[in-house]
C-alpha cells in the first residue's frame, strides 16, 4: 500500500439507530474532536459535537435525522465548521467497528466489495450489529469514495482462542453448517487494555498473562496469555457470560425450551427476555451500578442480592481463568462499571487471598483517569485499573493498515 502523509482518522461506531464517532490526528497522537447522533430515523433525533483541539464548546441539537446519510452528513458539516472537514487532505482513512467477523476476519481489513459481502454474509449470526456497521460503511464510501475505509473487528482479538475453548460440546456437523462456535466480542477493548497492562508492569506483553475484566453495561471477560487470547466469556452472541446491564449471561439452554413450554413464549420474546429484561436490570430493575450502590447503602435487599449474584459469577470467571492461565500475573478492571466501581473491585476480588490477589483499600478509593495499580505492595499478583479507549485502538489499527508498505 501507498505510504500516505495525512495522519488523521476518523473512527466510525454505527448501531442501528445511532453513529459514534470520534477523529485522531495519528501524528501528534491528539483527539480532534468527538460526537455522537442518537435516534437516527426519529422526530427527535440528536447530534452532540466536541470539537477538542479549536477551544470550542460542545454542540449539541435536535431534530430528525432520517438515516445514516443524513447523520453522517450533518456529522460532516459539523467538523467542516471547525475546520475539520472529511474533505481534508489530512484526513487518511475512515476506522469502522464491525461487531461480527466470524472465522474470515481475523485482523484489520481494507474493505472493499468482496469484503463488504463477506461481512454481509454474517449477518445471520450478528442480527443486530452487522446490518448497522455495513450501512454506516455504504454512507462512508457515498461520502468519500476515494478514501481507504477499513474494518475492525471486535471478534478479531478473539480469534486466537483454541478450538477447545471457542467449540461449544455439540453436535460437530450442525455447529459447522450454522457456524456456531464461541467467536467473543469486546476484542479490540481486551487487546488494548491488556497490552496497557503489561506496560504499567514494565514488560512486554508476550511474557505477561492477564485476566481482563471488561465491565460496562456489556460486560465480558477473557484470559490473555502472552498477548494473545485463550479464552473469553461471550460466546456465539454477546449473550454468554457474565451478569451484564440487561443481559442474562450464562444460564442454562433448558430454561428457553421451558418458557416454550411452560410459559408459552416464542423465541423472539425468550430472545427479548434474555438481551433487555434480565441481567441486573432483571435482577432489581435497575442496570446503573451506580444506582444499585446508592440502593444498596438504604439497606434495599433486591439491590443487594442483584450486586451478590452479579459478584458471584464475576468471581467464578476469574477463578476459572485462574486454572485455564495456570500462571495469571495481574487483573485488570475496565470500561464503565470496572473503572469507576470501587465496590465492584473489592467484593470481586474479596477472599482471594490464596490465589495471591487482594485489593489495597486506600488505593482502590482513589479515583483516578489514567492505569493504576490498585493492589497492596506484597501481592503476588496484581490488580489493575486500565481505562479502556476502543476509539483510539480502531484508530491506531486503521492507521496501522494504511500507512504500512
Ligand atoms: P459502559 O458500557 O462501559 O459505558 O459502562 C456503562 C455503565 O458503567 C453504566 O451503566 C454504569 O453501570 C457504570 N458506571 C458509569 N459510571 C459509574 C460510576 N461512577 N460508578 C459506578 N458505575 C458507573
Amino acid at each position: 500500500m501507498t505510504a500516505t502523509t495525512a495522519s488523521r482518522v476518523l473512527v466510525l461506531n454505527s448501531g442501528s439507530s445511532s453513529v459514534k464517532y470520534q477523529l485522531l490526528d495519528m501524528a501528534t497522537g491528539t483527539r480532534l474532536a468527538v460526537g455522537l447522533v442518537e435516534r437516527i430515523g426519529e422526530e427527535t433525533s440528536a447530534l452532540s459535537h466536541h470539537p477538542l483541539v479549536t477551544g470550542g464548546a460542545k454542540r449539541e441539537w435536535e431534530g430528525e435525522i432520517a438515516d445514516h446519510d443524513a447523520a453522517l452528513k450533518a456529522v460532516a458539516e459539523e467538523l467542516d465548521s471547525d475546520g475539520l472537514g472529511l474533505d481534508s487532505p489530512e484526513l487518511a482513512a475512515i476506522g469502522h467497528r464491525v461487531v461480527h467477523g466470524g472465522l474470515r476476519f481475523t485482523e484489520p481489513t481494507l474493505i472493499d466489495d468482496a469484503v463488504l459481502k463477506e461481512i454481509e454474509r454474517l449477518v445471520p449470526v450478528a442480527p443486530l450489529h452487522n446490518p448497522a456497521n455495513i450501512t454506516g460503511i455504504r454512507t462512508a464510501q457515498r461520502l468519500r469514495p476515494d478514501l481507504p475505509q477499513v474494518a475492525v473487528f471486535d471478534t478479531a482479538f478473539h480469534s486466537s482462542m483454541p478450538e477447545h475453548a471457542a467449540r461449544y460440546a455439540i453436535d460437530v456437523r450442525t455447529a459447522d453448517e450454522h457456524r456456531i462456535r464461541r467467536y467473543g466480542f469486546h476484542g479490540t477493548s481486551h487487546a488494548y487494555v491488556s497490552r496497557k497492562t503489561a506496560e504499567l508492569l514494565g514488560r512486554d506483553p508476550s511474557e505477561v498473562n492477564v485476566i481482563v475484566l471488561h465491565l460496562g453495561n456489556g460486560a465480558s471477560a477473557s484470559a490473555v496469555a502472552g498477548g494473545r487470547c485463550v479464552d473469553t466469556s461471550m460466546g456465539l452472541t454477546p449473550l454468554e457470560g457474565l451478569v451484564m446491564g440487561t443481559r442474562s449471561g450464562d444460564i442454562d439452554p433448558a430454561v428457553v425450551f421451558h418458557l416454550g413450554r411452560v410459559a408459552g413464549m416464542d423465541m423472539q420474546e425468550v430472545d427479548e427476555l434474555l438481551n433487555k429484561r434480565s441481567g441486573l436490570v432483571g435482577l432489581c430493575g435497575d442496570n446503573d451500578m451506580r444506582e444499585i450502590r446508592r440502593r444498596i447503602d438504604e439497606g434495599d435487599e433486591t439491590a443487594r442480592l442483584a450486586f451478590e449474584i452479579y459478584i458471584h459469577r464475576l468471581k467464578k470467571y476469574i477463578g476459572g481463568y485462574y486454572a485455564v492461565l495456570g500462571r495469571v500475573d495481574a487483573v485488570v478492571f475496565t470500561a464503565g462499571v470496572g473503572e469507576n466501581a470501587a465496590p465492584v473491585r473489592e467484593a470481586a476480588i474479596a477472599g482471594l487471598e490464596e490465589f495471591g490477589l487482594a485489593v489495597d483499600k486506600d488505593l482502590n478509593a482513589v479515583r483516578g483517569d489514567g492505569a493504576r495499580l490498585i493492589s497492596p505492595e506484597y501481592a503476588r499478583v496484581k490488580v489493575a485499573v486500565v481505562p479502556t479507549d476502543e476509539e483510539l485502538e480502531i484508530a491506531e489499527q486503521t492507521y496501522a493498515l494504511v500507512t504500512a508498505d
